[in-house]
């Protein structure tokens, strides 16, 4: 599909017409377009065969030119115009905030100012506060701005980088020659964000494997390229970095790039107590300088006497100590997941049915998905008064009796996502709640109160008996909004006395609870869960991601609820 190209390609629209001054309503149409398409269901291509694009709220009779001129020829020509008068790094610059698109101009006009590094190195030199409407303090806070922004822009979502990385091994996959490829580092460990993407591979003709690399189509700039190795940036800020290998090595290399330091420096440590010094491509017998080579990372682990020890864990988070004492946590698995127990539906801000989202958890291999809408107090988002959720609970019930009619062996749960609304109470009362089968309660407003004010208002949902999970416990929203101020351990005690279950987010840009809290609630003793929050029905995919993070904090299945069968979560939940 090209809807996310389609997508983007109307968002920088918007930003090149923004950084010339043009008008605001055209601006903001672009803008919404672009929203429109990036959500909508269909294939936009199909969408335009069929001559419905006007159809998409949002898309006028302007922009439904566009983007057919777009899918018939590959460009659009008003966009090619304003890019030609517009210097490539200057839209970069509205992405530092506090820089409008006057301001960037301006700095354009009067200093030539082009790119992010221009802009530094002026304000700097301290050139900047010299100009109209700027002064001292303008000054410093642009640089202050450039920093968030540079710490921003060097990682990606993991979300972002798995397509790539999908991407890259496919195509080399397909150039045959090539004995093993796997990508390593941050991405093989599968954090959060990731920074460049490493990618090893063993081949007979590596000289032959790095030149279809480096013309790969994605390819938008070749960094260097030598017979083994290449550098290349794709999606303009994003590099990708092979190495071709010698086969024997292969083991011992994967296991160096894919890290982390911290992991690393403690396996060498053992390496030299046990009489073996271990480098990025053998390890050496200290006693004959004999040099040992692995093509499996297991042999490697193996050789300094440890069990293997899965990626994700290699942080030095003590599973160095786990592997020596065989206390290796065995980590669930994707197709451990039985279920999803928070995804929305078109009753509130959700795009598809509540047929359509079981119907498409079922073909997952679900058994059963929990129809999570949301409460009144969200009222952007379309959230359910009392009477309608008690209309959807019927619903509910009529969607179960379809799927029975279907012969399908699946249970759809009546559940809400209930406010937590400001002074710590919930949005429906408690009777209501009480006949829902699964109550996920979460924060959406007053992210701003204290610590001691949001740590209140989760601990007061906890204990209400009526709430089952606490969802995105911490609000945050990756590299755009910090987590709200929250006393976890406090959060998490109550969770642990009151059996409530804590969320692992997996929407890519929330994932929280992260790693390490995960990893602390299971050690305290409280149950997780990993939902999708699912607001279509391709977004129940992303409990993959959810699923890495448990990974990472050391969950194994017994430790998440819906890693259950039905019959066990309703014995959990009614208690
Ligand atoms: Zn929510
Ligand atoms: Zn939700």
């Amino acid at each position: 599909m090209k809807n996310r190209e389609v997508a983007g390609l109307l968002y920088e629209m918007a930003e090149l017409l923004e950084l010339h001054a043009e008008n605001r309503f055209k601006i903001i149409a672009f803008s919404k377009a672009a929203r429109a398409i990036e959500s909508l269901p269909e294939d936009i291509s199909l969408v335009c065969r069929e001559k419905r694009l006007q159809s998409i709220s949002g898309v006028g009779k302007a922009i439904a030119q566009k983007v057919e001129e777009y899918l018939k020829t590959g460009r659009i020509e008003a966009h090619q115009e304003l890019l030609a008068k517009t210097p490539p790094g200057l839209v970069k610059l509205l992405q530092i905030s506090g820089l409008g698109p006057k301001t960037v101009f301006m700095l354009h006009e009067k200093l030539n100012i082009t790119n992010l590094e221009e802009l530094e190195t002026a304000a700097r030199e301290h050139r900047i506060r010299r100009l109209p409407r700027m002064g001292p303090t303008r000054e410093t806070n642009i640089l202050k701005s450039i920093e968030r922004y540079k710490k921003r822009s060097t990682r990606i979502l993991y979300s972002t980088a798995e397509p790539i990385v999908n991407d890259i091994l496919a195509y080399l996959r397909g150039m045959g020659g090539l004995e093993h490829i796997t990508a390593a580092g941050s991405f093989r460990r599968a954090r959060e964000t990731v920074g460049d993407i490493d990618i090893l591979a063993t081949a007979i003709r590596p000289e032959e494997i790095v030149a279809a690399f480096v013309r790969m189509p994605l390819v938008e700039e070749v960094l260097a390229q030598g017979p083994t190795k290449a550098s290349v940036i794709v999606q303009e800020t994003i590099q990708v970095d092979l190495r071709i290998v010698e086969h024997q090595s292969f083991g011992t290399v994967l296991q160096y790039f894919t890290g982390s330091k911290e992991h690393n420096v403690r396996l060498r440590q053992l390496a030299l107590n046990r009489g073996y010094s271990l480098s990025e491509y053998s390890l050496t017998r200290l006693t004959d300088s004999q040099d040992l080579f692995y093509d499996r990372e297991e042999d490697v682990y193996a050789a300094i006497g440890l069990p293997y020890i899965a990626p994700e864990m290699r942080e030095d988070r003590g599973e160095i100590e786990a592997a020596l004492r065989g206390t290796l946590p065995r980590l669930l698995e994707p197709k451990d997941m039985r279920g999803d127990l928070h995804v929305h539906s078109d009753w509130s801000d959700g795009r598809a049915s509540i047929l359509e989202m079981a119907h498409a958890a079922q073909a997952l291999g679900y058994e059963y998905i929990a129809l999570c809408d949301h409460s009144p107090s969200i009222g952007i988002a379309g959230g359910l008064d009392p009477e309608k959720l008690e209309k959807k609970i019927e619903a509910i019930a009529a969607v179960n009796k379809e799927l029975e009619l279907e012969g399908a062996n699946f249970t759809v749960l009546a559940g809400t996502e209930v406010d937590i609304k400001a002074d710590g109470r919930l949005d429906y009362v408690d009777d209501l709640l009480a006949r829902c089968d699964v109550v996920v309660a979460s924060v959406h407003m007053g992210l701003q109160q204290t610590e001691r004010a949001i740590t209140g208002r989760l601990i007061s949902a906890i204990e209400n008996e009526n709430v089952d999970i606490i969802a995105h416990p911490t609000g945050r929203i990756i590299d755009q909004r910090e987590p709200y101020e929250v006393d976890m351990q406090a959060v998490l005690r109550a969770a642990a006395r009151t059996k409530t279950v804590m969320e692992i987010n997996s929407h890519p840009s929330r994932l929280d609870l992260n790693d390490v809290n995960a990893k602390a609630a299971k050690e305290m003793g409280v149950m997780l869960c990993i939902n999708s929050d699912a607001h279509d029905a391709k977004q129940l995919l992303n409990m993959k991601y959810g699923v890495n993070v448990a990974r990472r904090g050391w969950l194994e299945k017994k430790d998440v609820l819906n890693a259950s069968s039905l019959k066990d979560l309703l014995s959990v939940l009614r208690r």
